[in-house]
């Protein structure tokens, strides 16, 4: 059993500020009290905010072998598949370069508090199988999301899309294509379909930027997240450029979605609506995306996502708000049993020195990975200092 005591919790689903104990066993949160309980196993969080610990809801961890490289070039020079910049250097790197560069990535997320990341995975089979094998002995929670080259062929077999789907969902928690403009029709409803059998994940890039919205028009009279809908994707990552229509008909069908400001910005393609997500009631998740252009530090994207959205819109936006995209609205949207502290569900949380009156400012506004005194998973104590 282990107790912590005398922090300030941000309990349940609100995350609100509790002065009370959790008392947490098997790896799960039993109970929070205000009586001191005896333990052999205690920490002392006196002066501390105990909070969820963070999930990021969508990384590329696989191009952390490139960090830095070919900024300033266009966004499609870069990332896009097949003959995109990061994909030449992940092919020209070795396995164990691949490895440790990973390695390194889930270490800085658990570092600054990530207890859980969603991972958009290239490579089929075995890029899942090298992340699983990076991964082996790093605590933190991965949800993998695998793709496979033959999505993108121009005229793949179809039913030898069907069987490789099907192969890679027995190794992974669902699939992601990049975008639209790189899939046939028939294939996203293969994938889709395909996960929903399954109950796991389908995810897309959409409306990254304007230029994809326009030729999706072009080419379908319809928009990226319009068709993305359709076929049936259920998490939808990006959304920063929606047409007339597109946030209502996201939020009539209770799609989630993964914004990733600090990206859009490195790429120079966007401010994502992240107050008009709140207005039509989207549950809205953070990312960090491309581990090439961005770390994956949550507290940074927090940060970001705060201030460019007070500023763009120049009205008050909530950090609460914020902090929930991070933990709670994520944990809805994935199905996770983390996320939020209540009883019964697993102690995944970070306990971090508070450092202004504000709790939820505290964490976003000034908190400095130093200031993360201990992360806990699953109940075990992953660091403490
Ligand atoms: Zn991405």
């Amino acid at each position: 059993m282990l107790v912590i005591e005398n922090g300030l919790v941000l309990w349940g689903r609100n995350l609100n500020p509790e002065k009370i104990n959790l008392v947490i066993e098997d790896g799960i949160i039993q109970y929070k009290t205000t009586q001191k309980i005896p333990s052999q196993d205690k920490i002392d969080a006196q002066g501390c905010i105990v909070a969820p610990s963070l999930i990021n809801s969508h990384v590329h961890i696989g191009d952390s072998v490139a960090m830095d490289v070919g900024d300033g070039k266009s966004i499609a020079d870069i990332v896009k598949p097949p003959h995109g910049l990061k994909h030449q250097i992940l092919s020209n790197s070795s396995q164990d370069d691949l490895i440790t560069a990973m390695q390194r990535s889930m270490k800085d997320m658990l570092y600054t508090g990530t207890s859980t990341f969603v991972d958009y995975r290239e490579g089929g089979i075995e890029g899942i199988k090298s992340l699983q094998k990076a991964g082996e002995e790093i605590p933190i929670t991965k949800i993998i999301l695998g793709r496979d080259d033959i999505f993108f062929e121009k005229e793949p077999s179809l039913s030898k899309v069907k069987k490789t789907a099907r192969k890679l969902l027995k190794h992974c928690d669902g699939l992601a294509p990049s975008g639209l403009g790189e899939i046939s029709d028939e294939v996203a409803f293969i994938i889709t379909e395909e996960c929903r059998k399954q109950g796991k994940i389908a995810s897309i890039h959409v409306a990254e930027y304007e230029q994809v919205q326009k030729n999706s028009w072009e080419a379908t009279g319809k928009s990226e997240v319009k068709r993305a809908l359709d076929f049936g994707f259920d998490l939808l990552i990006h959304l920063t450029s929606p047409m007339e229509g597109d946030l209502l008909e996201v939020s009539t069908k209770k799609v989630p979605i993964v914004s990733c400001p600090r990206s859009n910005g490195a790429l120079a393609v966007g401010i994502p609506p992240i107050m008009e997500f709140k207005n039509f009631k989207i549950n809205t998740l953070l990312g960090t995306d491309n581990i090439m252009f961005n770390s994956p530090n949550m507290f940074k994207e927090m940060e970001f996502a705060l201030k460019l959205t007070r500023g763009f819109y120049k009205k008050y936006f909530s950090p609460l708000e914020i902090l929930k995209m991070a933990t709670v609205n994520a944990a809805n949207a994935l199905n996770l049993n983390s996320g939020f502290l209540e009883e019964g569900r697993l102690a995944d949380l970070m306990i971090v020195k508070k450092i202004s009156l504000n709790p939820w400012l505290s964490l976003i506004n000034r908190t400095e990975s130093k200031n993360i005194i201990c992360l806990i998973i699953k109940g075990n104590i992953i660091f403490k200092r």
